[in-house]
Formats: C-alpha cells, sequence, structure tokens
C-alpha cells in the first residue's frame, strides 16, 4: 500500500512540476501570462495536496493553521499591495521562503543529532548549505524591502573597515563550517554559522543603493529557490529539488536579462554602489545650464501631436511616479480618434523593476499589441513624426551610443534622437537614475515640456480635443 502511495506521490509531483515549466513558459507573454499563472498556482495545489499525503506528516492540526494563516495573508496582499509596490512583494516573499528553508536546515540538524548522537558529512554539508543560504535571503530581504518601501536610506551605506570586516566574517564562517563537518556534533558552533548567515544577509544589501534593489531582489529570489533545492537534499522531498532549481534558474536569468539591459555587470550592481545625484543638471527649477535648449508649452504640444501622423509614447520611470497611465491612454485614443498612428516602445529597463511599464499600460488598458519592444521598434523612429518621453531618461539617453566615457555607454537605448520631432516630458533638466546629463535634450529635433506627467498630459488631453 506504501509503494502504492509512495509512487503516486512521485507521480503528483512530476505532474507539478510540468505545470510549472508550463507555467513559467507562458508567463512570457502579457498574452498568456494569467493562464500562465493559473497553471504554475494548479501545480502547486497538487504537490501541496500530495504532500500531506506524506505518512510521515505528523501534525495535520499545526499545518491547517499555517494553510489558514498564509492564504489569509497572500489573499488581503494580492487585493491590497499596488503594483508599483510588487517590487517589495517580492522581496518579502523571498525573505519569508529564505527564512523557511533555514529553519527546515535547522530542524532537521537538531533532529538527526537527538535522535543518532551525530548527523552524517552529507546531511551536515547540505545543513551549513541550507542555513547559509536561506539566512542570506532573509536578512537580505528584509533590507531590499525595508529600503524600497524607504524604512531605511535607499542610499548605499558603508563604514569604516567594511572589507577587512566582511573578510573576517567569511573567514570565521569557514572554518566553523571545517570543524562542524569533523565535529558534527556541535550544535553551538551551528548555530553560530546560523547567525553569521543572518549578518552576511544583511552586509550584502547594505552598501546597494535603493535603485538597484530590484536587481538584488531578482538575485534574492534565485537564492531563496537554491535554498529550498538544498533542503530539499536534507528531507529527500524531489519536489523541493525540482521547484527550488527552477526558482534558482529563473531569478538567475532575470538577474542576468536586468544587468545586460542595463550594461552593467552583476559585479558593478553589487559592488558598485551606483546611482547618480538627480540634482546634477540645471533648468527649469532656476539653477545654472550652459547647454541651450528649446522649451513649449502644452498648447503647442498638442498641435505637434494632433497634427502628426505617426506618434510613438516612450514611457520611463516619471510616468510611473506621476501614475500618469491613464491618462496616457486617454491621450493615445484622443490621437487615434484624429487619424494619428499611435505605438507605444518599450524599453526592458524603463522605471524601476522589470516588466514596469508594461504593469502600468496594461493596467490603464492599453492593448498589447500597441506595446513594442525596443528591439522592434528602434528600426521605426527614422519615418516617426513625433517621439513623446513621458518621464523617461536614460533609456533615450544618445550618450549611450555615442559617449565613451559615459557610464551608460554600451547600454542599449531607445534612438528617441532619431524621430522628426522629440518631445519630453519632466518637471526640470535633472538628470535620471544613472546621473549623467542627456544630449537628447539639448538636439534642435527636442522640445521639453515641462511639468508633472500627470498635469501635463491632462493639459494635453484637453488641448487636443479642442483641435
Ligand atoms: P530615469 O530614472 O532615467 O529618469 C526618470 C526621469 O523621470 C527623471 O529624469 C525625472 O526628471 C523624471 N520624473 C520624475 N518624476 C516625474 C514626474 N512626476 N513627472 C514627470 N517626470 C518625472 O528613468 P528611465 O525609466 O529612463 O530609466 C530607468 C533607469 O533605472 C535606468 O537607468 C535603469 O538602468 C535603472 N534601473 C531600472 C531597473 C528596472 O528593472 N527597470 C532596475 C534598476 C535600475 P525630473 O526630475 O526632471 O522630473
Amino acid at each position: 500500500m506504501n509503494t502504492y502511495l509512495n509512487t503516486g506521490i512521485e507521480l503528483a509531483y512530476l505532474t507539478s512540476a510540468a505545470l510549472f515549466i508550463l507555467g513559467i513558459k507562458k508567463l512570457g507573454s502579457p498574452a498568456t501570462a494569467r493562464q500562465g499563472n493559473f497553471l504554475a498556482a494548479g501545480g502547486m495545489l497538487i504537490a501541496i495536496i500530495a504532500t500531506l499525503l506524506n505518512q510521515s506528516v505528523l501534525n495535520y492540526e499545526l499545518i491547517l493553521v499555517g494553510i489558514i494563516a498564509g492564504s489569509l495573508i497572500g489573499a488581503i496582499a494580492a487585493q491590497k499591495v499596488a503594483m508599483t509596490d510588487m517590487p517589495q512583494m517580492v522581496g518579502i516573499f523571498n525573505g519569508v521562503g529564505g527564512a523557511a528553508s533555514a529553519l527546515v536546515a535547522v530542524g532537521e540538524f537538531w533532529r538527526i543529532l537527538n535522535t543518532e548522537g551525530t548527523v552524517p558529512l552529507d546531511a551536515t554539508f547540505i545543513a551549513i548549505l541550507g542555513v547559509l543560504i536561506g539566512g542570506v535571503t532573509l536578512t537580505g530581504s528584509l533590507l531590499a524591502f525595508a529600503k524600497l518601501q524607504g524604512l531605511v536610506s535607499g542610499s548605499p551605506v558603508t563604514f569604516p573597515f567594511q572589507q577587512p570586516f566582511n573578510a573576517l566574517l567569511l573567514a570565521s564562517f569557514l572554518a566553523g563550517s571545517v570543524y562542524l563537518l569533523i565535529q558534527p556534533e556541535n550544535l553551538a558552533i551551528f548555530l553560530t554559522l546560523t547567525v553569521i548567515s543572518l549578518i552576511f544577509g544583511a552586509l550584502f544589501v547594505l552598501p546597494i543603493g535603493g535603485g538597484d534593489m530590484p536587481v538584488v531582489i531578482s538575485l534574492l529570489n534565485s537564492f531563496s529557490g537554491l535554498a529550498a533545492s538544498a533542503v530539499g537534499f536534507i528531507l529527500y522531498n524531489n519536489m523541493l529539488i525540482v521547484a527550488g532549481a527552477l526558482v534558482g534558474a529563473s531569478g538567475l536569468i532575470l538577474t542576468q536579462i536586468m544587468c545586460k539591459a542595463m550594461n552593467r555587470p552583476l559585479t558593478n550592481v553589487l559592488f558598485g554602489a551606483f546611482g547618480g545625484d538627480s540634482s546634477a543638471v540645471g533648468g527649469a527649477d532656476g539653477t545654472q545650464i550652459d547647454k541651450t535648449y528649446r522649451s513649449i508649452d502644452s498648447e503647442e504640444g498638442a498641435m505637434m501631436l494632433g497634427y502628426a501622423r505617426s506618434v510613438v509614447i516612450v514611457p520611463g520611470y516619471g510616468m510611473a511616479v506621476a501614475q500618469a497611465q491613464h491618462g496616457v491612454r486617454e491621450l493615445a485614443s484622443q490621437l487615434e480618434n484624429m487619424g494619428v498612428k499611435v505605438k507605444y516602445a518599450i524599453h526592458p529597463v524603463a522605471g524601476r523593476m522589470p516588466g514596469h511599464m508594461n504593469v502600468l499600460l496594461a493596467e490603464a488598458n492599453v492593448p498589447y499589441d500597441r506595446l513594442y519592444d525596443m528591439d522592434d521598434i528602434n528600426s521605426e523612429f527614422d519615418h516617426i513624426d513625433v517621439a513623446l518621453v513621458i518621464g523617461a531618461n536614460d533609456v533615450v539617453n544618445p550618450a549611450a551610443r555615442n559617449d565613451s566615457s559615459s557610464p551608460i555607454y554600451g547600454m542599449p537605448i531607445l534612438d528617441v534622437d532619431k524621430a522628426q520631432q522629440a518631445i519630453v516630458i519632466k518637471r526640470s533638466m535633472r538628470t535620471g537614475f544613472a546621473g549623467v546629463d542627456n544630449e537628447l535634450f539639448y538636439k534642435d529635433k527636442t522640445t521639453m515640456l515641462f511639468g508633472s506627467a500627470q498635469d501635463v498630459i491632462s493639459k494635453l488631453v484637453s488641448e487636443v480635443k479642442q483641435l
């Protein structure tokens, strides 16, 4: 009977793994993402039911309390958390996942030690790995959450002798691990290693700027998967091993995609204390600037847009901050009613999280087929009458193409400077995330339309209606 049950559980796990992979595949396109989410959630449900059928479950009441509490928190969070706060939410989820893995590693080490008097070499090794990755993920994710939520300062934090201190901590961890592998009966050393791992997590995230937190969260997401996988080996649970490996791999791939789109190696994100002084350049706020630029008002802007044949809207972080996406959709519909062909150009790292612009525009019901990836739209810019840049800066900075001394040199950009005309909506001449001046703003074909995106867009909508 037991053999049949175990085979059934393993088959259920296989089905879940297939559903997870199919779900991830479908998450690759906005049109199938919802379906992908349902498939993966279905896979998780099957995995949970199969695990509950396992004969070694000791206490169903406690598990039920956990399921009810977790489901309630999940349901409330899904309703309440704003789309723009998703990175924080994922951060917290990673932290909880890391904590669960670290707790299982500690619990199993403790249990084996108590029942057998010693812990085998392989179990000790995996338990050390479990607390290391789980501990780093827990405190690292909590700090990343606090930075993004503004609970602690988002600026990179450094302190004297930081590197020697980190090196000392690492040396202690390695020495403690070797000692434990030889003397696995020493619980005190194991718990000390757990505490060091927790300190590591905080020290890892502390020197990284708030703007880079999405990359860090994606990396920690990958860590949480690896921690779960390690724990799967301790518990001999194939589902945990496979699901953890999937999370580990997808988190790593996303981290790599983000770094590539910013043209910055991961080491620069982790150790570069990147993020510029956003007040470096003057302009509409009255400070000095030696280059000239042209500014227009919303009436002139509306005329340029209304009489164009084709307009490409380029959204960026400023549109997200101003929550201008609904107005943008209204403006686009108005222009389309007047016969203007409107497309949206999406840069992979516009905003502050992967898919930031897609999520906001989808929330405003912009049809998916109007959104064009950078690679698909760049060749069209030279035929476009007006490129309307809304709160984007780094992702349209031609210095990334032309200026080898620029910190963003090599980052792929949207070729807005090739359009016949460009209108840039922002509040001043200040720089964006990378802290570098943007030569696009000073080009003859570019006009600046100063103001907060939401105000400017609503003025444009009413002006366009009067044309
Ligand atoms: P940027 O940060 O380069 O620029 C945003 C611009 O928006 C600013 O120059 C600002 O100018 C303007 N702005 C701010 N508030 C408003 C407002 N209320 N109304 C109108 N404009 C406003 O944004 P981009 O989207 O162009 O580039 C994203 C940057 O973030 C890139 O450097 C990318 O590498 C980085 N990054 C992206 C991640 C991602 O996953 N997407 C992750 C980590 C980093 P002003 O103050 O004058 O208004």
